[in-house]
């Protein structure tokens, strides 16, 4: 990738982060003449955990004219998710197909070195500036309002103004933590350790891309994410306690005992050679106490991020920053970018993001099967269904009147919404 050290100060959007989310609207910025310049601390491409996707992001990927790109990049093919318990049953597979006859109903298991990379070279192509290896250090504020970063290149630190920023920086989430918004989940507290092995098995035929969801005692799991390259990415989510228990802190003994704990796991990494390091997180749910502030939006990981259990993050990163595009372009249009205009981007994004979480906590209640839901409540497999697949914004009160009959749900979080009337200094 080509970058432009041209030293700019002003244009009419800075994006912190090429992330998917930071690509995202840079590039549909970009795409309706917007200045745009995405400010990235990493030199791409750059390693990031989340390979698998969910089929609903095949939408933002047509709307960003990259769908022909991601087959181009023979990325596994992925056509279902199954569930394993620990004794190594498997459920029937849910195959997308079955539900959504539609070209995104085949979906991707992506190495996000590669897949981030085209994204932000699509970003580029469309006219938005990448700077790679800058780092946004901190927004720049002047009567409240977000007027553009204070950012640091090898030449050292420069201003770059904007009417608005987009704070698209991932977990690092550099508006939540300067402003103190980060919330924590009051109830999701999972960690997580993953690493990779290659010439693990492949289930056959379709199955051979499946995302397995493989249980683990006290509602933990396993991912086991088949990639290019006969790589297999795998992880344990389970709360700390779990994961830590007796003071074992060495994530390969921590890896090798969990492995002793899901046949199907077992059987399916025996063949495999572990390689690489292991990556582990802290806990990692939380959502920001606003989505938008004055010439500010938050969008993906730097606002909100709840689980990897159905594979939501990318998908979100990606919608968030089709949402906010379309807002922040509707607010330059009118010369008003003050935390009111995001009002309807908030809604809709805390809408999905609360149904999604919503089916994240009945999956952790340990009562909880969502085939007992559907025993007793056949009508709404489709809902359900629409859910899992990322189809999110919209009502599914039936579908969780149903499912709250089954498990603990939580209310909606009263946080996220823009900082209307102030909030930054
Ligand atoms: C254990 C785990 C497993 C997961 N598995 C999945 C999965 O299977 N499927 C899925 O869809 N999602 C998964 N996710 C979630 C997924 O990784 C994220 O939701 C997704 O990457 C969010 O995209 P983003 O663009 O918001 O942020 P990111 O992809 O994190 O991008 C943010 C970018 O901002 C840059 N940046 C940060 N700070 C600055 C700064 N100050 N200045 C300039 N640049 C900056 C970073 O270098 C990075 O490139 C998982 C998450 C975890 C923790």
């Amino acid at each position: 990738m080509i970058t432009k050290p041209m030293r700019e100060t002003e244009c009419d959007a800075i994006v912190i982060g090429g992330g998917p989310a930071g690509s995202t609207t840079a590039a549909l910025l970009a795409e309706r003449g917007r200045r745009v310049v995405v400010l990235e601390k990493s030199r791409f491409p750059r390693y990031h955990v989340g390979e698998s996707l969910m089929p609903y992001c095949w939408y933002t990927f047509d709307r960003l004219g990259v769908v022909e790109k991601m087959a181009e990049h023979a990325f596994v093919e992925k056509h279902s998710v199954q569930f394993v318990t620990t004794d190594g049953r498997v459920s029937a597979p849910f195959y997308f197909f079955q539900h959504h006859e539609h070209p995104s109903s085949t979906t991707w298991q992506v190495w996000r070195s590669e897949f981030d990379q085209m994204l932000l070279d699509n970003a580029q192509d469309k006219g938005a500036e990448v700077r790679l290896m800058t780092t946004a250090k901190s927004l720049i504020t002047e009567g409240g309002r977000v007027v553009g970063v204070e950012a640091e290149d090898c030449d050292g630190r420069y201003m770059l103004r904007a009417p608005v920023t987009v704070d698209a920086s991932g977990r690092d989430a550099l508006a939540l933590n300067r402003r103190g918004w980060r919330r924590r989940d009051p109830v999701l507290n999972k960690v997580s350790m993953w690493t990779y092995y290659k010439g693990a098995l492949r289930d056959p035929g379709l199955d051979a891309g499946a995302t397995t969801v493989a249980y683990l005692p006290e509602k933990g799991w396993f991912w086991y994410i088949p990639l290019r390259g006969d790589v297999v990415s795998v992880g344990v989510v389970a709360e700390r306690d779990y994961v830590y228990r007796e003071g074992v802190k060495d994530p390969a003994r921590i890896f090798a005992r969990e492995i002793e704990r899901n046949m199907w796991i077992k059987e399916h990494l025996a063949p495999g050679r572990q390689f690489g390091r292991y990556y582990a997180t802290a806990e990692f749910s939380y959502r920001g106490q606003h989505c938008a502030a004055d010439g500010l939006v938050l969008v993906g990981d730097a606002f909100a991020f709840l689980d990897p259990v159905f594979s939501s993050g990318v998908f979100l990163a990606l919608k968030s920053g089709e949402l906010a595009a379309g807002a922040i372009d509707a607010a330059l249009g009118k010369g008003d970018v003050s935390a009111g205009c995001f009002n309807d981007y908030g809604r809709t994004l805390c809408g999905g993001i609360e149904a999604m979480r919503k089916l994240v906590y009945a999956f952790y209640d340990r009562q909880f099967s969502f085939g007992k839901v559907i025993k007793q409540h056949p009508q709404v497999r489709g809902d359900l269904t629409d859910c899992l697949i990322g189809d999110l914004f919209r009502d599914f009160d039936e579908l969780f009147a149903a499912v709250g009959e089954f498990a603990e749900l939580p209310r909606p979080l009263a946080h996220g919404e823009p900082a209307v009337g102030g909030g930054v200094t």
